[in-house]
């Protein structure tokens, strides 16, 4: 739907602040200015993420470092910089949705080389955050095995691979898939049979626990 704010401004679908007025938000707003199409910022979305981050997103000017320095960006959907611009650009489903926020390792190498002081990191962990909150992130496979991993860690205070894989594989009712891969790595030292816990797991468990009810998941 193309909403008409005034001859020179062309809304695609109406702002959240205008929602009274049609009962339906936007993802992009369009200025046509002197012919040209020219793409706004979702006001509510990139406040959303500025606010609950603290980070200035709208500062990028997409140089690309921080997808340059990514470690795991071949294996992302959306790579870093671009995360960024569909921020400013209000794509908050494609976002919110994406593989990407479930791929990134938290290492901060994007952050740190981002010359805008941007900390893209801990934009893609607010993003994490609202996918949960929006329910965006049930769609995502990486999501689910994310929260295997964190189980994992707060049974055993470390992760046990060979646990949460098999536990992934059986909920896929993929029982035998990767199972050579799985073997090799077995034999040579890779991964452990048995977990190895660490000794004071009930702190961790505190820890972990403070920060699921501090956020509510
Ligand atoms: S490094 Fe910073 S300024 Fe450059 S594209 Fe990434 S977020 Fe934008
Ligand atoms: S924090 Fe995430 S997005 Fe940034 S460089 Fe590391 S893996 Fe890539």
């Amino acid at each position: 739907m193309i909403w008409q704010a005034s001859p020179v401004f062309r809304i695609r679908r109406p702002a959240k602040d205008l929602r009274a007025a049609s009962g339906k938000s936007i993802d992009i707003i369009e200025i046509k200015f002197k012919n040209k199409n020219l793409i706004m910022p979702h006001p509510s979305f990139l406040d959303e993420i500025e606010k609950y981050s603290g980070v200035t997103v709208a500062q990028c000017y997409q140089c690309y470092r921080c997808t340059n320095g990514c470690p795991v960006a071949r294996d992302m959907d959306i790579v870093p910089h671009r995360v960024i611009a569909y921020i400013i650009k209000g794509e908050r489903e494609k976002v919110l949705s994406s593989k990407a926020l479930w791929t990134c390792l938290q290492c901060i190498t994007c952050s740190v080389r981002c010359p805008n002081g941007i900390d893209i990191a801990r934009v893609i962990e607010t993003a994490r955050r609202l996918s949960i909150e929006s329910g965006l992130a049930a769609r995502r496979d990486t999501r689910f095995f994310d929260g295997l991993m964190i189980d994992s860690v707060e049974r055993h205070g470390r992760l046990y691979e060979l646990g949460t894989i098999m536990r992934y594989r059986l909920s896929k009712k993929e029982f035998f898939k990767d199972a050579a891969l799985g073997l090799d790595m077995i034999r040579r030292g890779r991964i452990g049979l048995a977990p190895h816990n660490i000794r004071d797991r009930k702190t961790l468990r505190a820890i972990i626990r403070e920060i699921r009810e501090g956020t509510g998941k």
